[in-house]
């Protein structure tokens, strides 16, 4: 997706995927930072780590409170800190900035995918690891009307409705299950990445039913479980490939101050992911 819109865009860039263990993620920034890389992506389990170990913070994520994209600048003829990959000649101190374009990302892929906007919706969310924080705070800030908070640890998900509920005191945020319909469920737990995975609700306290649209985070694979119970139900579904889009072009647009070929970054993802 990253390479196919770095072409598409003509840059002399590569993007690589690089394993590091979190005891060793302080030294691979300071590193990428030292070699002028143009920036970094995260994910699990960087994202909460890296917050502490940038230089700056965009306010997407001291707000959103994760740091899924790395942007390395340098200080242009003007003395105003720039991109390195818009600063071809920098030269001088260069610092890392994080930002979050993840949350972002399920709104406008809620939007795209599935025509729903989240203000004044009810909203059932399941999970309570890095990404359903995300999603149940950016949720919040479009002015869901309900957040459902189901965990299967749920001591995590009275926590993130206590989060929610002093954050944006108009929303009404609790920790189980709706006693009526939502309009969104979103799944932002990991059940359904591995064969075999049980659902992430119990559906004989909440039928799929009950719900007009089914969003799964999970996009490999293309069909969870999940899904399949909620199309069965008469839902409507998408699964996570348009977040991951997203998230990963508006980083690109970060990085390079252009617009990001979303379409093509779209068809190269599906081909890669989907074959
Ligand atoms: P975390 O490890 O932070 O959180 C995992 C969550 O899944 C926790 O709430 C955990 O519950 C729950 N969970 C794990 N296994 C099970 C199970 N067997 N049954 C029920 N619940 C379970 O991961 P992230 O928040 O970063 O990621 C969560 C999911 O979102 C992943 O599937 C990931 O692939 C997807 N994702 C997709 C993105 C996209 O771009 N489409 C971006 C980011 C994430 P507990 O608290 O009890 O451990």
């Amino acid at each position: 997706m990253q390479n196919a819109g770095i072409d598409a865009l003509g840059l002399d860039w590569r993007y690589l995927a690089c394993e590091v263990a979190p005891v060793d993620l302080a030294a691979a920034i300071a590193g990428a930072k030292a070699m002028h890389f143009i920036g970094l992506n995260l994910t699990v389990p960087h994202k909460l780590l890296a917050v502490d170990l940038v230089d700056e913070l965009d306010s997407s994520a001291t707000t959103w409170g994760a740091v899924n994209t790395i942007v390395f600048e340098a200080r242009d003829p003007d003395g105003e800190w720039r991109p390195l990959g818009q600063l071809p000649d920098a030269s001088g101190p260069v610092r890392s900035k994080g930002y979050n374009t993840d949350a972002d990302a399920i709104v406008r892929s809620l939007a795209e995918d599935l025509a729903i906007e989240p203000r004044g919706a009810r909203v059932l969310l399941l999970g309570a690891g890095g990404a359903a924080r995300a999603a149940a705070l950016r949720l919040a800030d479009e002015g869901v009307s309900e957040l459902w908070l189901v965990n299967r640890t749920e001591s995590k998900a009275a926590e993130l409705a206590t989060e929610i509920s002093e954050r944006f005191p108009a929303v009404h945020a609790q920790a189980g299950y709706p006693e009526s319909s939502v309009e969104i469920l979103l799944n932002a737990t990991s059940a359904g990445l591995k064969p075999g995975d049980p659902l992430p609700l119990d559906v004989s306290r909440f039928p799929l039913r009950g719900c007009d649209v089914v969003y799964d985070m999970i996009y490999r694979p293309h069909q969870t479980p999940l899904l399949t119970a909620a199309q069965a139900a008469g839902c409507r579904t998408a699964n996570g490939l348009g977040m991951l889009l997203h998230q990963g072009a508006s980083a690109l647009e970060l990085w390079s101050g252009w617009i990001a070929p979303r379409d093509l970054m779209r068809a190269a993802l599906e081909r890669e992911i989907y074959g």
